[in-house]
């Protein structure tokens, strides 16, 4: 699998394609699909507490006898673990389900009304270097403000709901212009067909000779920004990770630019739920 990387704050490189994890719930469908993802040569992996696949995902790293250094391990601190001693104690049962020693990335899920506490935790996760990266998951620009009066350390990246139809144009310029990297989530709109069959997008990938998920994909990278698609089909799981062979034409670009209608898919988008 061909990649690219971008650079956290503090010159950690991240894998700019990963795979994320998020249902995949299939009775013994899991096992098959992340030994198959590694297979085709993805190494950044996307989970978290609430997916309840942490120690699936860990077992099929040690089976595939690759050493530990080669992936890129996200996982996220869940709405009911917020506060210090809270999260340092669900960092160590992630890290004991994954059987890892280190998290690449740890990121808040969402910003629950005490997240100034929990970011404590993240703060002193990453100075004993348990943690590379550290971050946030679906802050607005007022949480992220929050954070930079009162911490020592800013979140290095923000995981976000971003697809053509909800571009984030307005926290993208704000997290460039902070250093923050953009991940997003839901980077095919979960899969909805209004995207997936636009004619728009249809178009512009008959003329590169590719899919409307590529053309899609293709765009993210594009504009420096990390992307977790998911997919338990093995066709699509290869079609997802074959997009560094073309570039999109400025063209191309503008024309998906356009396609910005403000719809999102997350049904609570900054909500503090405890269950989703
Ligand atoms: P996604 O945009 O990746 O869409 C996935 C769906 O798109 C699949 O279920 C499938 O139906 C379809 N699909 C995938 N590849 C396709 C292809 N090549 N052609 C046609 N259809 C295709 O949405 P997602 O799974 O919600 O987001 C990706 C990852 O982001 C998750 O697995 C999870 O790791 C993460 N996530 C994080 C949050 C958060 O709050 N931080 C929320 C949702 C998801």
């Amino acid at each position: 699998l061909k990649n690219k990387t971008v650079k956290a704050i503090n010159g950690v490189t991240i894998p700019q394609l990963g795979f994320g994890v998020y249902k995949i719930t299939k009775e013994g469908e899991f096992e098959t699909v992340i030994s198959e993802a590694i297979r085709i040569g993805y190494r950044h992996f996307d989970t978290a507490k609430i997916y309840g696949n942490e120690d699936v995902l860990g077992r099929e790293i040690q089976k595939s006898k690759i050493p530990r250094e080669e992936f890129f391990i996200t996982s996220k601190v869940w709405n009911t673990d917020h506060g210090y001693k809270a999260t340092l104690k669900a960092f160590e049962q992630t890290m004991n389900k994954l059987k890892v020693d280190y998290l690449d990335m740890y990121l808040i899920h969402f910003a629950s009304p005490n997240y100034l506490e929990t970011w404590r935790a993240m703060e002193e996760l990453y100075s004993r270097g348990k943690v590379k990266v550290i971050g946030v998951a679906n802050f607005e620009i007022q949480h992220l403000e929050e954070l930079r009066k009162h911490s020592k350390i800013l979140p290095m990246i923000n995981q976000i709901e971003t697809h053509p139809e909800f571009p984030q144009n307005e926290l993208h310029e704000y997290l460039k212009e902070h250093q923050i990297l953009h991940e997003a989530w839901g980077p095919l709109g979960q899969g909805n067909k209004a995207l997936l069959e636009h004619p728009v997008l249809q178009k512009i990938a008959l003329a590169h000779q590719i899919t409307v998920a590529q053309v899609i994909l293709r765009w993210h990278i594009e504009r420096g920004i990390i992307i977790i698609p998911k997919s338990s089909n093995l066709k699509r799981m290869k079609e997802n990770s074959q997009i560094f062979d073309f570039e999109l034409t400025s063209d191309d670009i503008e024309k998906i630019n356009q396609l910005n209608t403000g719809k999102r898919y997350s049904i609570n988008p900054t909500g503090y739920i405890i269950n989703p």
